[in-house]
């Protein structure tokens, strides 16, 4: 496995390249959400490539870039059990030198749910994706449904900007009781733990609800909204209930749906969703 810091050195790289090329786009502090998209990469690709960089411009003033959680060691060790051949590890100086002006921004889908709640987080995303997709120029990225927005705003970029890669989509990845891996599970105490588990259980119960014929959404947003407001640790930044491709907001579910929330778990902010019908 190669650890590469310099955006120069991963273009030559790249450069030598004359095979498929999968990569998995992360910021690091790895668990097995992160592993199961690095083994996809490996599966479909011949070669496999990583990137750890915890993007400045997608976090709002008052997020948590400082304190996100990072230990590269422990991530190279993950990443090198599993056979990947390239760790691209750039800096932020590098990424965003001085008088970096440059940005890509997709409208629409990202003024809803996340991007409304978080300005300006998409175009650091998209911008920073595109910047990465540039130097290590991949057949195929993978993104995890877990950021349900993110992956349709990556794909309405690819779509629009005429991009090569494929954008490969994977599952959630859970804990045994159903809480969605990720980075920022790190700071959740126990009994934060514990309670973080009402998001999937808000989003099992919608399933069910609709499974069992209920197809008005303001009959399952009262039940879901019900079910988090009993969970004392927990309050609610939106509940959404939407077009699963547009995000429009629905109020019969008269097509694929997809139902998401953000929570805090006292100070965490947690997101999960689910896609129904
Ligand atoms: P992050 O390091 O949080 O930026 O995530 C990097 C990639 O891993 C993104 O495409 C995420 O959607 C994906 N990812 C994070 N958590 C999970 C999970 N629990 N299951 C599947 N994919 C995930």
């Amino acid at each position: 496995m190669q650890v590469i810091n310099s955006i120069e050195e991963m273009k030559q790289e790249r450069k030598k390249l004359a095979c498929t090329v999968g990569f998995v786009p992360t910021m690091g502090y790895l668990h097995r959400g992160h592993l199961t998209l690095v083994r996809r990469a490996k599966r479909d690709n011949d070669v496999a490539v990583v990137s750890i960089f915890v993007n400045p411009t997608q976090f709002g003033p008052g997020e948590d870039f400082a304190t996100y959680p990072r230990d590269t060691e422990r991530d190279l060790e993950m990443l090198e059990k599993e056979g990947v051949d390239f760790v691209f590890m750039p800096t932020p100086d590098d990424m965003y030198p001085d008088g970096y002006n440059t940005w890509v921004e997709t409208f629409g889908i990202t003024s809803k749910l996340e991007g409304e709640k978080r300005p300006g987080h998409f175009k650091g995303v998209t911008t920073i994706v595109n910047k990465l997709f540039n130097i290590v120029l991949p057949h195929k990225a993978y993104f995890g449904q877990k950021d349900a927005q993110q992956l349709r705003v990556i794909q309405k970029m690819v779509a629009d900007l005429d991009m090569h890669v494929k954008i490969m989509p994977v599952a959630t990845v859970r804990s045994r009781r159903g809480l969605a891996m990720s980075s920022r599970n790190n700071y959740l105490s126990k009994e934060e733990r514990e309670a973080a588990l009402v998001l999937y259980k808000a989003l099992s119960t919608a399933e069910e609800m609709y499974m069992r014929g209920e197809q008005d959404v303001a009959r399952i947003r009262v039940k879901i909204t019900g079910i988090i407001n009993q969970e004392p640790l927990a309050k609610i930044d939106y509940i959404s209930i939407a077009d699963a491709d547009t995000l429009e907001e629905l109020t019969y579910m008269d097509r694929s749906a997809l139902i998401s929330m953000a929570v805090r778990i006292g100070n965490t902010r947690l997101i999960d969703n689910r896609t129904i019908g």
